[in-house]
Formats: structure tokens, sequence, C-alpha cells
């Protein structure tokens, strides 16, 4: 029978009570949001600091798109590499690269914590044009240019089971990656539970609280939720860009959360079809065209195959929260995509769900400190690719909370409140929301 939900989800196994803000509280950090980035945050502050943290999460953890992501731990963006160095520098752009790759070993640090597997695969990228692969070669996070033994190109590998290694037919050329595959629910969960066994005394979470008004006044934050009031030197917002609730301060500019908008990602599972791990993604050739991505996690004998795509924009955030006959077609769009194009895949899909992604209007991660407002951090906009991100940018912030200086990135507020004024126009993204 067809599930509507994330198998990662339903086969997460949770032995926490779940449970509720229903007093005031007073501490040195809150934090916004129980997903990947959420329990990051709270990982890097709790380890490196001496803090004392609450996470306020409306739902449940990972009921954001954590819990319904495609698990594919990957250094890259959605803009293109040569836009990135347009619009930040090369230099900028080159250390965010460098510090997005450099979140593999934090991320891994994470998941020893949880006891939680993270699968290490050099992932591939296929092309139907040679010269689009060859353009993939020059973003930094490229390791290998592969083509079937038939073709003629001396700077790429020769591979005799181009169609075997790539699961598909009618590519011609496949660039490598370094990819990561992890359970997030599976990860947040773990981490959560030694987090509060082992900082009692400083760590608490609580789920169904909306957090539904933040205030940042000189030396303190209020943040209201279920008719209390958590006080706090900072707050961090790990919301991914959810609206419905209010952000309040004496600056005169907009929060930089606030342009945030909601777009939807669809996604098809399939349990025991056994294959082994790997993650694959299908880069259209014509831009217009949907953009396909596939993930096969083997663990314990278990296996998944999901794949995703049609990323679509919403009109509004609550629209996540129904399934459709619109939801059902796209669904049904990515199954027929993997029947005709995935080898091994002969259906039918078992699971479907589609999970809410935050885009920024420059399509870039917003993290770390609000240019204006000290207590206030940033670790939001997922942008479709988001679970290295928001590691590294929990990293960040725990750096600037520590008054240690951090390497920019182009993640920076500063830099991206300047870049969203500056260059309105600025944001191509390389794939951009599909629409029919
Ligand atoms: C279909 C799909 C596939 C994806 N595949 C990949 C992939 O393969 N690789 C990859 O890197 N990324 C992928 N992503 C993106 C990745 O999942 C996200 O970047 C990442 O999960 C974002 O984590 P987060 O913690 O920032 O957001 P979320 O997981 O969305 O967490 C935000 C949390 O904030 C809570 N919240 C919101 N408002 C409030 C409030 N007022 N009070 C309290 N709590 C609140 C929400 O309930 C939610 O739990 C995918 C996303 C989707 C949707």
């Amino acid at each position: 029978m067809m599930k509507i939900e994330s198998p990662w989800m339903l086969n997460l196994q949770r032995k926490r009570p779940l449970i509720r803000l229903s007093e005031n509280a007073d501490v040195d950090v809150v934090i916004i949001g129980g997903g990947i980035s959420g329990i990051s945050t709270a990982y890097f502050l709790l380890t490196q600091t001496d803090h004392h943290v609450i996470i306020l999460e409306k739902n449940t953890l990972s009921s954001g798109a954590s819990g319904h992501n495609a698990g594919q731990a990957v250094a890259a963006f959605e803009a293109p590499y040569t836009n990135l160095i347009g619009r930040y520098g090369k230099e900028i752009t080159d250390n965010t690269y460098t510090k997005v790759n450099d979140a593999f070993s934090s991320l891994k640090s994470m998941a020893e914590y949880a006891s939680s597997e993270i699968i290490e695969e050099e992932a591939l990228a296929l092309f139907s044009s040679l010269d689009s692969a060859k353009e993939r070669m020059k973003n930094p996070s490229s390791t290998k240019l592969y083509v079937p033994s038939d073709s003629n190109e001396p700077d790429a590998i020769y591979l005799e089971d181009f169609n075997r290694q790539t699961w598909s037919s009618g590519y011609c050329a496949a660039t490598g990656y370094r990819a990561g595959i992890v359970n997030c629910p599976h990860l947040i969960e773990n981490i959560s539970e030694r987090l509060l066994d082992e900082y009692q005394d400083r760590f608490e979470i609580y789920e169904d609280s909306t957090a539904d008004e933040i205030i940042f006044e000189d030396d303190m934050v209020r943040t209201s939720c279920n008719g209390h009031i958590v006080k706090s030197s900072s707050a961090v917002l790990c919301t991914n860009g959810y609206g419905g609730f209010s952000l309040k301060s004496d600056s005169q500019r907009p929060f930089l959360n606030g342009s945030i908008q909601p777009v939807a990602g669809y996604m098809i599972g399939r349990i025991n079809s056994p294959a082994p791990s790997g993650v694959r993604s299908y880069v259209p050739q014509n831009p217009s065209e949907p953009y396909y991505y596939v993930t096969r996690y083997c663990v314990n004998s278990r296996s998944l195959t999901c794949a995703g795509g049609l990323d679509t924009r919403l009109d509004n955030w609550n629209e996540i929260e129904a399934w459709t006959k619109s939801d059902e077609r796209k669904c049904s769009m990515i199954e027929a995509f993997l029947l005709r194009k995935l080898s091994g895949f002969s259906g039918p899909r078992n699971f479907q769900w589609k999970g809410l992604m935050g885009y920024t209007d420059t399509g870039v991660r917003l993290a770390g400190k609000d240019p204006e407002i000290d207590s206030l951090y940033y670790n939001v906009g997922c942008n479709g690719i988001g679970i290295l991100h928001s590691v590294l940018s929990a990293v960040i912030i725990c750096k600037q909370m520590n008054g240690n200086p951090y390497p920019r990135t182009f993640f920076d507020p500063l830099i991206q409140s300047q870049d969203s004024k500056g260059y309105p126009d600025a944001v191509q993204l390389s794939m951009p929301p599909f629409k029919e």
C-alpha cells in the first residue's frame, strides 16, 4: 500500500517522550527549529561552549525538510560556480566550497557521536552532452570525468560498463563528486537523545512548541511560546524559512529571513529493492526540463531507492501541509522517469512525499550573526541542498558565539544583505524550481 510520508520518518524509532514548553525559561541560547540546522547548532554549542541551550520545535524533530530529503550530503550549490564567483569573488567562493567540503568531517563527528551511519560514496552527475559535463568539471567539488568506452575524450576516464555504473541509459558523460548518504531523522534523534542525557543541566528540547513572537531588546531576547516566555541572550533561527511567527526589534532594516520563499520538493521511494548504495543526479540537456536525483541506501540488508525532483514554488507556507492531486501527479512523473531511465527499477513506488525547501532570493543559505542585531543568528534557507550547509552554518555560529573570527563565506548575512539589495537580478538558479 502506498504511504504518503518519507520512509526515513516512518522507520524512525523514537524513545523520548514529547515534552511541550509549559513554563517560563531563562537560558543563554534559544534555537528555533528542530531540523538538522537546529540539532547541529545545539551539538556544537553544547560540546564547545558552556551555554545553556533550548530548542523550540513547532511539530516534532525532523518534521520539516530534514525528515523528507534524499539524504545526500554534498558540497554543492544551487547557483553555478561561475555565477557565484561573479557575485562574491573567487576568494570567498572558493573558501565557501572548501568549508562546506570540510563540513563532511563535522558531519562524521556528529554521526559518530550519535552512533549513526554515514555511507561515503563518489556520486555521479549524468549529462546528455560532453560539453555540459566538462563545464561541470570547472566546479571545485567535481572529482573526475567519466565517459563510455566508445567515446573520444582524452581527459576522461573510460568506463566499459558506463550504463551499469550510472544506473541509466541515454547519457554520454558523468562527473564524480564526493557524497555521503545520511538518514537525517535517525541522526537527529540519536544526537538529541545523547545530548539530552549528557547535558541534562543545560539542554532541553520542547516539541509541539511554536515560537510565535521573538523580540530582540538591548540586552535580552524574549520568545513567546505556548503562552510562556523564554528569555535568552541570543536566538538562532533554524526555521528553514517557514513563516507564521513575528520578529521585532528597534532596527529599521527588515529581518533577512523575511524574503525566503516556500518551494516544495517531491520524492518517491521503494524499499526492499536491493541495490548497492549510491547517489546519482540526472541533469537535463535543456535547463527548462526537470532535474531528477536518486539515492540508493542499503544498510543492514534493508534497502531504499528514492528519487526526487520537480521542485515547485508554493503560494504560501501552509500548502506544504496538504496532499493534492497535483502532488500525486508530480510523484507519478518522477516514477515515470525512473521506469524509463533507471536500470533495475521496475517500480511500483510504495512511498511518496513532499518536503519544504526555503529559497532565499540569492539562492544562497544565510549563516551567522545578523549585521545589526548582535543577539540574532541565522541558520536558514535550505535552497534545495542543505545538509552539509546546515552543519557548516552551525560551526560558524558556534565560533561567532565564542568570539572567534571565522573565514568569510558567502553565507555571511552581511554579504547576503548586500547581495540581495545590490543585485536584485542576481538570482539565476542553475536548477530553478520547476514550472509547469
Ligand atoms: C524533497 C527534499 C529533498 C532534499 N534532498 C536533499 C539532499 O539530498 N541533500 C541535501 O543536502 N539537502 C536536501 N534537501 C534539503 C535539506 O533537507 C535541508 O537543507 C535541510 O533539511 C534543512 O534543515 P533545517 O533544519 O534548516 O530545516 P528543517 O528540517 O525544515 O527544520 C526547520 C524546523 O523549524 C521548525 N519551525 C519552523 N517555524 C517554527 C517556529 N515558529 N517555532 C518552532 N519551530 C519552528 C519546523 O517545524 C522544522 O522542523 C532536500 C529537501 C527536500 C524538501
